[in-house]
């Protein structure tokens, strides 16, 4: 026997999670993971199934039948609306604002579509003139695909104006909605999307590896009209995952995450309980508090106004700040994560996340006070305390708002 270290249980460091994803999860949706294991197919794990479709239905304001977790994180979500819809030969219109868009083109490849990318610079949202302009030089395009909330950067495009435009020119629509389900309205019936995937561990902070998908009735006449073969991916084939999933005859697929379809079920509930409008409503208030602690701090926002993501800020980074020791002496000496810029944006900003349970007035005070002080070590000049008073000012000023709207 070879000596190792001694292993003993693992015990992962209290950290406040405010980056791209995963947030912090709610204690009940702990409680929930830790419950006892059931069989995938026993009669009570299927009335949470059930259950679980319906509170997805209501999350994404649906009435699409066809609505369930895929087991696997949101690139499964991703992977599973490419493969079925896109069959070779296809034309897809790809519209790329970020790192997201980036991957959906990635997938239209290898399914063998043939991409058009509406390139869209990083940090805005995707302009529906241009995708407008690429329909009509593309008469023959099957589907649009776009990222609803760019995680990269903190832009989120207008879904409604995109989803129209497709469907103007008959094309399907592939929305990917992994960082805007549960943080900012996602209206799936109103925009008539047809593909839709999200995420478990963005603003439904849940533990990662479920995505939430939904599918109109026109994804389904196009899955069974396919004439090029069967989908390429047997895991993510919908016409067997249904065997499990779908209204009638449940057979095994594949095992069901139970312990996680339990703690989705809780996630959802909770943003059942709170109400969907006050979940947006307090994502765009926690958001309001911070961009004012941190422009008092002298930061300014990557993303116009009007195309901000409450949950998703993104900020440049001073000159002269040294990146990866801010978000090191965040971590380490303050427990909280936040996220560094990717692609042509890495060591140029930084993107605080308020997301689900992470979207906290303590949170946003706690960052705040913490990167102050980092920052201050570090010789970047500003004003301590600025930034927590702005903030304290900006919430007690939602609150006489609130109070006013009560009389
Ligand atoms: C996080 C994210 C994904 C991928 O989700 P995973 O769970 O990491 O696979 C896809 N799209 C967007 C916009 C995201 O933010």
């Amino acid at each position: 026997m070879t000596q190792t270290k001694r292993i003993t249980s693992f015990h992962p460091p209290r950290r406040t999670l405010l980056g791209p994803g995963p947030s912090d999860m709610n204690p009940r949706v702990m409680t929930a993971l830790a419950q006892p294991a059931i069989g995938y197919l026993d009669p009570a794990f299927v009335t949470m199934m059930e259950e679980l479709k319906e509170l997805m239905r209501y999350a994404y304001q649906t009435t699409n039948p066809l609505t369930f977790p895929m087991s696997g994180p949101g690139s499964v979500g991703m992977e599973a609306c490419f493969v079925n819809l896109v069959e070779p030969g296809d034309k897809v219109i790809v519209c790329r604002n970020g790192v997201f868009g980036g991957r959906m083109l990635e997938n239209v490849e290898r399914c063998g579509g043939v991409p058009v990318v509406l390139e869209e610079t990083w940090g805005e949202p995707v302009d529906p003139n241009k995708l407008e302009a690429l329909l009509k030089a593309n008469p023959d395009t099957k589907i649009v695909a776009f990222v609803h909330a760019e995680t990269s950067t903190g832009a989120q495009s207008d879904a409604q104006a995109l989803c129209d435009l497709a469907r103007q020119h008959g094309a399907l629509t592939i929305v990917d909605c992994v960082t805007s389900l549960g943080g900012t309205p996602v209206l799936l019936d109103a925009w008539q999307a047809d593909a839709t995937y999200s995420g478990s561990q963005k603003c439904l902070s849940c533990t990662p590896g479920l995505s939430p998908v939904s599918f109109s009735e026109r994804v389904i006449a196009k899955v069974k009209a396919r004439t090029k073969g069967k989908v390429q991916s047997w895991f993510m084939d919908l016409n067997l995952v249904l065997a499990y999933w779908g209204e009638t005859a449940r057979t095994y697929h594949h095992t069901a995450p139970g312990n996680s379809l339990y703690a989705l079920h809780e996630a959802l509930l909770l943003l059942k309980e709170e109400g969907l409008e006050n979940a947006w409503e307090r994502h765009r208030r926690n958001h309001e508090a911070l961009k004012a602690g941190l422009e008092a701090m002298g930061l300014s926002y990557l993303v116009k106004p009007e195309a901000r993501l409450p949950q998703l800020n993104s900020v440049y980074i001073p000159a002269g700040v040294d990146d990866l020791a801010v978000r090191k002496s965040l971590l380490l000496d303050y427990n909280i994560e936040i996220g560094a810029g990717l692609g042509p944006l890495a060591g140029k900003i930084w993107r605080f996340g308020l997301m689900g349970y992470s979207s906290r007035q303590e949170n946003v005070l706690l960052v705040l006070s913490a990167l102050s002080a980092v920052l201050g070590e570090m010789g970047y000049k500003h004003e301590a305390g600025a930034a927590e008073a702005a903030a304290h000012h900006a919430i007690a000023a939602q609150h006489v708002a609130a109070a006013k709207v009560k009389r």
